[in-house]
């Protein structure tokens, strides 16, 4: 997975102070923005968005992602309309072992799409035959208060490896760009460790 910023709104964090120092009749500052973070005044934060280009997840995880509806939007490779290759595939770490099935049933599903296609079938149509490892590529553009509420849910241990991976790509990006909002940004489970089902580890 590669995970790069095609866009990001000019000092993202100056734009959002601006927008808190409206609220107080103050001047703009990093002091109020935290003040804003901690009392959960966080609609200041819908005023900077960060545009990324995610290449190389799979489709289960583009599934994922795309689950995060509100202040988010969404550009995804087409499989109705450009074709797929049989190398573009994920396999999780934990099958490595299992590896030699894995490509048995992906040698199978890609070499029925190129056959389907060959005898005419749409893409649209052949690429039912395609599994969940079919890599993808998907812009999302994102607000920063929707990026505050995405990273506690897909850093935390119940989440996935690969979005979880992702987003961590997708985190060291937002510290960079926006540091005092992203500065204690991590897994949920972090701040909440005693409603854990999965885990007693911090
Ligand atoms: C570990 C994990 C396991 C999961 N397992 C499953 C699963 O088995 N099956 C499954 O279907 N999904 C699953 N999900 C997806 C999950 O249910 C959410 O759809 C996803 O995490 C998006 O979160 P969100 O709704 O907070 O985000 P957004 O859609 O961006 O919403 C942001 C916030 O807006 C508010 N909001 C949004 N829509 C509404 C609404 N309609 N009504 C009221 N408030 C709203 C909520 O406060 C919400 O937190 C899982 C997610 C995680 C992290």
């Amino acid at each position: 997975v590669k995970v790069s910023i095609i866009s990001c709104t000019p000092d993202p964090e100056q734009v959002c102070a601006r927008a808190a120092s409206i609220c107080y009749k103050s001047e703009p500052s990093i002091k109020v923005l935290k003040h804003c973070l901690e009392a959960g005044h966080l609609s200041i934060f819908e005023h900077a968005s960060i545009t990324f280009l995610i290449e190389g997840i799979s489709r289960v995880t583009s599934h994922q992602l795309v689950r995060h509806r509100i202040g988010w939007s969404y550009s995804q490779v087409s499989q109705r309309y450009t074709g797929c290759s049989r190398e573009d595939v994920i396999i999780p770490p934990e099958l490595t072992e299992h590896k030699k099935d894995l490509d048995n049933v992906f040698d199978i599903a890609y070499k029925t799409y190129q056959k389907l296609l060959n005898q005419g079938a749409k893409k649209e149509d052949a690429r039912y035959v395609l599994p969940n490892a079919a890599t993808t590529d998907i812009v999302a553009t994102a607000n920063l208060r929707a990026l505050l509420n995405y990273f506690p849910l897909r850093l935390c241990k119940r989440a996935q490896w690969e979005i979880r991976d992702m987003s961590y790509l997708m985190l060291d990006h937002c510290k960079r760009l926006a540091p005092n909002v992203f500065e204690n940004v991590g897994p949920g489970c972090k701040y909440c460790i005693d409603k854990c089902t999965e885990t007693k580890e911090p």
